[in-house]
């Protein structure tokens, strides 16, 4: 709790005195749910709750974890945490799997969700990450031939 907070603030919803202090919130997806434990405001006589930064940072990656659940997918954390275990750069890891340069950036972000073949083929290289080198290796080898033997 930061010291240079307000301890009070007036409740938009009904004007109640609303306290800073941790509580539980929920995010829902698809009619499902999962609780959230936020530290901000508090109203003491409606169900207001008011956060802000770090608060609300928490809440929307609970909802990216709710919602890749519900879909059977990767969050976002996950995606990342994969393909720092794979030794990729967002980048590399774009070109080499797919979707494009700026994919791993939006998958991580949340800003687009991860697709099922993706999922799949997240969770297969996170067993063997080795096999990557594989990939890397196709990768490096295809350039400047591919052009010339597709052309015939
Ligand atoms: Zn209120």
């Amino acid at each position: 709790m930061a010291p240079t907070k307000k301890k009070t603030i007036c409740c938009p919803e009904c004007h109640g005195t609303m306290v800073w202090r941790a509580g539980t919130d929920s995010v829902e997806y698809r009619g499902h749910r999962k609780s959230v434990r936020l530290i901000g405001y508090w109203c003491q006589d409606c169900a207001e709750a008011v956060f802000e930064g770090d608060a609300l940072q928490r809440k929307e990656a609970a909802f990216l974890e709710l919602r890749a659940a519900v879909e059977q997918v990767l969050s976002p954390q996950r995606v990342a945490g994969i393909r720092k275990k794979l030794g990729l750069s967002q980048r590399k890891a774009g070109e080499l799997l797919g979707g494009g340069p700026r994919s791993f950036q939006k998958y991580e972000s949340g800003e687009q969700q991860v697709s099922v073949p993706m999922t799949n083929l997240l969770r297969l290289l996170e067993r063997d990450p080795r096999r990557v080198r594989e990939l890397l290796a196709a990768l490096a080898r295809r350039s400047p031939y591919d052009s010339q033997s597709t052309s015939s």
